[in-house]
């Protein structure tokens, strides 16, 4: 899905524009629609959403992360085979992405996003997953731009908190339940009987912790 022209009336595209990059590696995406499928991962520095679960604590403080340009982000891309970047975090839309997808597309590469989506939208998408968050929830006007809804399942009451947000987002909108890593022995096998009963959803597994990449 690409954003709609009115974000992008007033865009300043800056090349040297630097943002705060926690790491960055090429493997294969493990969740959701694109699961499987080899992309590079840049994983942003800022959160401000504050999950008890979340594993990459380590990104929310954007300060302790070296910046770097978009320009040399998308050289680094450049010398993999890599069709689709993924921009994640931490939250990513802390930061305006406009310039950065806008010369990645550019550099003809797929722009994917992995968000809360509790911060205003920017940037010029392939795909947007859109992963609520009890923590701090998304913003109304971002739902309608989800290609794919994923929702980690922590305990049994997440099932009724998704089916809040299936009813926001688009029609077209794919809809994956995800068991939370630690949890996922007991979540799964609910997980499973939820989707048989309700087939609208599908089960998304983080395989690349299951094959051991990052
Ligand atoms: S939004 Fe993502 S990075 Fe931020 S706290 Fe939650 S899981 Fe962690």
């Amino acid at each position: 899905m690409k954003i709609k022209e009115m974000f992008l009336n007033k865009l300043d595209i800056n090349i040297n524009t630097t943002l705060p990059v926690v790491e960055h590696f090429y493997t294969l995406q493990g969740e959701g629609f694109h699961q499987g499928k080899a992309a590079y991962f840049i994983r942003l520095g800022g959160c401000d959403v504050g999950c008890v679960w979340c594993d990459v604590k380590d990104s929310w403080d954007a300060g302790k992360h070296p910046l770097l340009k978009i320009e040399d982000l998308i050289l680094i891309v450049k010398e993999t085979p890599a069709k689709i970047v993924v921009i994640t975090g931490g939250e990513p839309l802390l930061h305006n992405l406009d310039s950065l997808t806008i010369e990645l597309q550019k550099a003809g590469l797929k722009t994917h996003i992995e968000t809360s989506g509790s911060s205003p939208l920017s940037g010029r998408w392939d795909w947007i997953t859109l992963s609520p968050k009890k923590f701090k929830a998304p913003l109304a006007q971002n739902l309608q731009y989800a290609s794919e809804l994923k929702v980690v399942v922590f305990n049994k009451s997440d099932f009724e908190w998704a089916e809040k947000y299936a009813a926001l987002v688009s029609t077209n909108c794919r809809l994956y339940l995800q068991p939370e890593w630690d949890k996922a022995s007991i979540i799964t096998p609910m997980i499973i009987d939820y989707v048989k009963a309700n087939t609208k959803w599908q089960l998304s597994l983080q395989i690349h912790k299951y094959i051991n990449v990052p």
